[in-house]
């Protein structure tokens, strides 16, 4: 029995939250530890028959916090989970420039102040049509802590500490929040939700269940999943697709077998294919694979194929499971007495793993705004508007890397290239960058709908080779770094990191 406050709140008393897969859960799991000392009842129905994903084992740093936030230690929650260290993506085969057929997407830290001023300085004097050396897989300690499948936890005492994000089981990761949620006061149901109900002013009222008859609350939260049974079904909110962006609605995931003789990745790998892009993700027990395609250009059989080619399955007998995907957003996800989270309130296509951090963006959000003002209009429109810049923001950046790339193998390629469904800010930011501009303040101007950082930003334009033919000299009292500097740089902190693999046995070791 937990204690509880007499202390007015704006919080409502019952909070129905409907779907546990990872979002779900998340969700209880944030909201339990939040708001752990207040008079709140939170249930979690769950419907074994419909399930959940089951994919989604990639994150972003944000992930870290979500963990600290909830005071839960890596050494207990990763073996659970299979979990792994993720110190940042490798893009192969997205562009076919000499020098930049594969980039390194690192997550950084501000210790990595001088090699990101580096970076730029670089990156700049390139995009201006000097010579210099501008890929920047050379300026980030986390490249090589990846490329030698180091983990980015240092072992010794030192200044300098990059970040990171992880890898897991995602059905493993749901249990463990599960577990977690129900040890903090949530209350779980495992049923159907055969309907919604709406009292007379449209907020939704309960919800009817095939074998514990009708649950009331009086706010609701929709993790439903793609189905959006909340949201968009009953509430009526539209859905916005993003197909005109973004191409890929469909994936197919197989498992393969991992070695580890040779040391553990800790990298995930989103490998450009014909008609998209498989991901790579190395799980303490397996590799989780998976082909993200466009159904307009492919068909499932032959994207199976050509996933099974890569992974050297042709005639293993392991089966693979095909996806559809809903590509887009909710128009809003904060409606009435409901907000959707997760996969309900929208999903961009797994490109750089940021589905769970939105999670856990709008969770954190909403908890604060309904905490300190209450369901009224205005914390509604606030939370709306941020969300759904967030989501826009991420799904810009995701497009660059289709924008960018420099295939011609297939008309996916070419179509993704001369897409005309462009945002007026990656036009802007192209332009700039094109003409050799300012982009640092062209970022900065755009700062408020960036999601991605200025660094993230020079790294997919200067990665892909987004650069004009037949460079000039620059001048002699110009300023710029060799490759060898950088990576010297670079390389001089890696010491301080132990192997990956050994970290993470390390961790099953402690009781
Ligand atoms: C191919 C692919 C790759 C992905 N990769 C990543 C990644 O690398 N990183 C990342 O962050 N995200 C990734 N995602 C997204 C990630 O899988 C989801 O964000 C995450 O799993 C959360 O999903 P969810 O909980 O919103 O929905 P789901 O897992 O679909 O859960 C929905 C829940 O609602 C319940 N439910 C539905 N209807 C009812 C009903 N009528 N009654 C009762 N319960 C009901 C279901 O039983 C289930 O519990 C990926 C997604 C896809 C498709």
């Amino acid at each position: 029995m937990k204690p509880m406050t007499s202390q007015p709140t704006n919080i409502p008393k019952n909070i129905l939250i409907v779907g546990g897969g990872t979002s779900g859960w998340m969700v209880a799991a944030t909201l339990a530890r939040q708001w752990k000392d207040k008079d709140v009842s939170l249930k979690l129905i769950e419907s074994e028959s419909i399930g959940t994903i089951g994919v989604g084992e990639g994150s972003t740093p944000k992930m870290r916090r979500f963990f600290d936030s909830l005071n839960i230690d890596e050494r207990e929650w990763m073996p659970k989970c299979n979990a792994t260290y993720k110190c940042g993506i490798r893009f192969p085969s997205w562009a076919t420039r000499e020098g930049f057929k594969s980039y390194y997407h690192p997550f950084f830290s501000q210790k990595d102040d001088t090699s990101i001023r580096a970076f730029h300085q670089n990156a700049t004097l390139r995009s201006k049509n000097f010579n210099v050396y501008a890929h920047p897989d050379s300026f980030f300690v986390s490249n090589f802590l990846a490329s030698e499948k180091l983990a980015p936890t240092p072992d010794k005492k030192t200044d300098y500490h990059t970040d990171y994000a992880y890898h897991f089981d995602a059905s493993l990761l749901g249990e463990f929040l599960r577990n977690f949620s129900v040890q903090n006061g949530v209350t779980h149901v495992s049923d159907t939700v055969s309907e919604v109900l709406r009292s007379e002013n449209g907020d939704i009222s309960g919800v009817e269940t095939d074998q514990h008859g009708t649950i009331d609350a009086d706010f609701f939260i929709d993790c439903t999943g793609f189905s959006g049974l909340l949201i968009n079904k009953t509430l009526g909110v539209e859905f916005l697709p993003y197909k005109k962006f973004l191409y890929n609605d469909s994936a197919v995931a197989l498992p393969s077998h991992i070695n580890l003789d040779k040391g553990l990745p800790a990298q995930t790998v989103s490998k450009a294919l014909k008609n998209g892009w498989m991901w790579n993700i190395p799980l303490t027990n397996r590799f989780g694979n998976g082909y993200v395609y466009s159904s307009d250009f492919t068909d499932r059989n032959s994207a199976e194929e050509e996933l099974r080619k890569q992974l050297g399955l042709m005639d293993a007998a392991v089966e693979a499971r095909h996806l559809k995907m809903r590509v887009g957003r909710s128009a809003v996800c904060w409606e009435k007495n409901c907000i959707a989270i997760g996969l309900s309130q929208g999903f961009i296509e797994p490109l750089e793993a940021t589905a769970l951090m939105i999670v856990q963006d709008t969770a954190e959000t909403f908890a604060n705004k309904l905490e300190s003002s209450g369901n009224t209009d205005n914390s509604r429109a606030e939370v709306n508007t941020k969300v759904n810049s967030i989501f826009d923001g991420v799904r810009n950046y995701v497009q660059m890397h289709y924008k960018l790339n420099t295939r011609s193998d297939t008309e996916y390629w070419l179509e993704n290239r001369k897409n005309v469904h462009i945002s007026d800010d990656m036009e802007k930011i192209l332009r700039v960058w094109d003409k050799g501009g300012d982009l640092l303040s062209e970022l900065r101007n755009q700062a408020s709908r960036l999601v991605y950082s200025p660094t993230s930003w020079y790294c997919i334009l200067a990665g892909m080779g987004r650069f004009r033919n037949k460079p000039k000299r620059p001048k002699a009292n110009v300023q710029y770094y060799s490759k060898k500097q950088a990576e010297e740089h670079s390389r001089s902190f890696i010491q301080q990191f132990p192997s990956h693999l050994g970290a993470i046995q390390e961790h099953s070791k402690t009781p």
